[in-house]
């Protein structure tokens, strides 16, 4: 049985200091009914708890840890500029080396405006797109999230399209009513839409591989009908890459799918695991933001050398630059998931239990389903009792995955053949615990 006391204490405290004890949701593992291992250090594919249990790390702080973490490359860069000092407020040229980076692996953004978080990125990208087109509606994916700003929190369940009901309290009604709700991999419902109210919709935003409602994938020619639909229409296409950027390949959905968007928003991964974030695109909308155009955004941290540092060596890593010497990063992460999904299948079918195995590029993630997953509603109906089964006898093996089966996996430069096969293992007794429920 895994010892989790100190973590029980820690969470003991924490809740009376933070809400639910944490300063996220999902890290209280609520949806799972058990204590969160509280963290102390985590080193390559490990993460380790302050009770001194080791885990193979498949979360990756929910992403960005692509290299692994605490890479002696990133960990020797991020020394050396804290040695500089940690802040100045006021431009940098390691700013214009990380945009140059990302702009020569996303050639759809021609213009990059850094931020510190994922919502900050979503946020902008929206306001910016209601600047340019002077329109006022955006359109989202039931299941697709973006951040908790409140144009987003808007997401009125499943089923037809539903306009503008908050999902949170604290979203003003006028606020959500600009929203509009859709299903996603639902190409007449997006296309009714757009034929009612196209002309006044400002963006039609989307996460082009969905992972917050697990790893879902866009059907064949999905992403081409948002393209074309939006083009037909006038509205901007934002492609929220935050979590699939430098994932689902390393040009992330849109080099994956072949599909150019007017804005992409990235996370996470250009940071390295510090706090940024990115929203950038074609050069005429872009222009529009301050200083160089009227549509206001701001950050005193944006652009903070550290976590451009962070962020500039882990890209470097994945992109090969020759000094770093890899062949194709993404390739072998993509390969090595493979693997990984490939075992869990087999022995989820020795086991006699039905999933269903997503993977884009090195993300992944299981369904317990007997049909394929194509949206919020059908994730909803995945056996979330079986995930809970299955998570914790994972987690009593060692093996450290999100604690919902909303929430999506990822591989890292990192994993060994060793770990792989470990965790595949681990997966034929949580099967067999699954089976015998
Ligand atoms: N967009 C997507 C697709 C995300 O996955 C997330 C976070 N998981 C966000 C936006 C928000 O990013 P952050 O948590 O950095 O605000």
């Amino acid at each position: 049985m895994l010892n989790l006391e100190k973590s029980a204490a820690a969470f003991a405290e924490a809740k009376e200091l933070m809400p639910g004890g944490v300063n996220s949701p999902v890290r209280s593992y609520k949806s799972v009914d058990c204590n969160p291992p509280f963290i102390d250090h985590a080193l390559g594919d490990k993460i380790y708890d302050i009770d001194g249990n080791e885990y193979i790390d498949y979360v990756g702080s929910w992403g960005p840890m692509v290299v692994g973490h605490a890479h002696p490359k990133v960990v020797k860069a991020l020394q050396e500029a804290a040695t500089r000092g940690t802040s100045y407020g006021a431009p940098t040229c390691i700013e214009s080396d990380l945009a140059k980076l990302v702009m020569e692996v996303y050639p759809s953004i021609e213009t990059i405006r850094m931020v510190n978080s994922g919502t900050e990125a979503t946020m902008s990208a929206l306001r910016l797109a209601r600047g340019y087109t002077g329109r006022e509606k955006i359109v989202k994916f039931i299941g697709c999230y973006h951040g908790h700003s409140d144009s987003l929190l808007v997401n009125a369940g499943s089923g037809m399209a539903t306009f503008g009901v908050p999902s949170s309290p604290g979203v003003t009604k006028g606020t959500a009513q600009d929203t509009i709700s859709v299903p996603y991999n639902d190409e007449e419902a997006i296309t009714k839409v757009m034929e009612e109210v196209g002309d006044e919709v400002a963006a039609v935003i989307v996460e082009p591989v969905a992972g917050n409602m697990g790893l879902v994938l866009p059907k064949q020619g999905y992403l081409k009908k948002l393209r074309d639909l939006t083009e037909k229409h006038g509205a901007l296409l934002i492609f929220d890459e935050v979590m699939c950027g430098f994932r689902a390949s390393l040009g992330g959905a849109q080099a994956a799918y072949g599909i150019t968007p007017d804005l992409t928003c990235l996370g996470k991964i250009i940071g390295g695991g510090l706090p940024v974030a990115a929203y950038g695109g074609r050069k005429d909308i872009m222009a529009k933001v301050s200083p160089s155009g009227p549509v206001y955004q701001a950050g005193t941290l944006s652009g903070n050398p550290l976590a451009m540092t962070a962020g500039l060596a882990t890209l470097q890593i994945i992109t090969a630059e020759p000094e770093y010497g890899k062949a194709d990063y993404s390739r072998e992460l993509t390969l090595k998931t493979k693997k990984l999904l490939l075992g869990w299948q087999e022995k989820a079918k020795a086991a006699g239990v039905a999933i269903q195995a997503h993977q884009a590029g090195s993300m992944f993630g299981i369904f317990f389903s007997e049909k394929d997953v194509l949206n919020y509603e059908d994730s909803c109906n995945a056996d979330q009792e079986k995930f809970k089964v299955w998570f914790k006898a994972m987690l009593e093996q060692g093996i450290y995955l999100a604690p919902s089966q909303f929430e999506t996996l990822f591989m890292s430069g990192a994993h060994t053949d060793e770990d792989i096969d470990r965790t595949i293992a681990a997966a034929e007794k949580a099967f067999a615990a699954v089976a015998a429920m």
